[in-house]
């Protein structure tokens, strides 16, 4: 008989012990949000009793371009989750999390509707939508935060959050 658990086991039991204990009896256990990111196609499933390490958070939210990530700050995947919540999703769609300076002047060389200093290279910034909400509707819900700047871009179908300062406005 071997005296040590095989590899096999103890994968199984950390797999079975992440997210902490079950939840009390009569309880439902708290869905994950699944993060879709539109360039990578990867998908993140975040359990609010369990977040992700913010490695892995940077690089789900990296720029597709470079391929680089940044500390993107942490309010902004929180809103995602509370977005998520308040609408009844279990998937949010990110369309631009962190995007590297070059990739940013390549978009407004190509005449796009890009800041110059974009929220966007400082990590401070995501662009999302949830599935079968109005992009109109997620605009007046991410207004209400009042985290900082809030675009609503209906044509494209998403909303632009952001940390810096309380404003709004509305692009294609
Ligand atoms: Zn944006």
């Amino acid at each position: 008989m071997p005296t040590q658990p095989a590899k096999k086991d103890l994968a199984a039991q950390a797999k079975s012990t992440r997210h902490g204990p079950p939840p009390a009896p009569g309880t439902r256990p708290a869905k994950p949000v699944n993060l879709y990111n539109f360039w990578t196609k990867e998908w993140l499933a975040i359990d609010a009793a369990a977040p992700p390490a913010p490695a892995t958070i940077n690089r789900f939210l990296r720029d597709h371009f470079t391929n680089k990530p940044a500390a993107m700050e942490p309010r902004l995947v929180a809103m995602l989750l509370a977005a998520a919540s308040h609408f009844h999703s279990d998937v949010v769609d990110v369309v631009s999390g962190f995007r590297h300076p070059k990739y940013n002047l390549i978009l407004r060389k190509k005449g796009h509707q890009v800041a110059r200093d974009s929220q966007h290279t400082h990590g401070n910034a995501i662009d999302f939508y949830v599935p079968s909400v109005a992009a109109q509707v997620l605009q007046t819900w991410a207004k209400a935060q009042k985290l900082g700047g809030v675009g609503l871009y209906p044509e494209s179908g998403f909303v632009h959050m952001d940390t810096g300062p309380i404003r709004s406005w509305s692009g294609e």
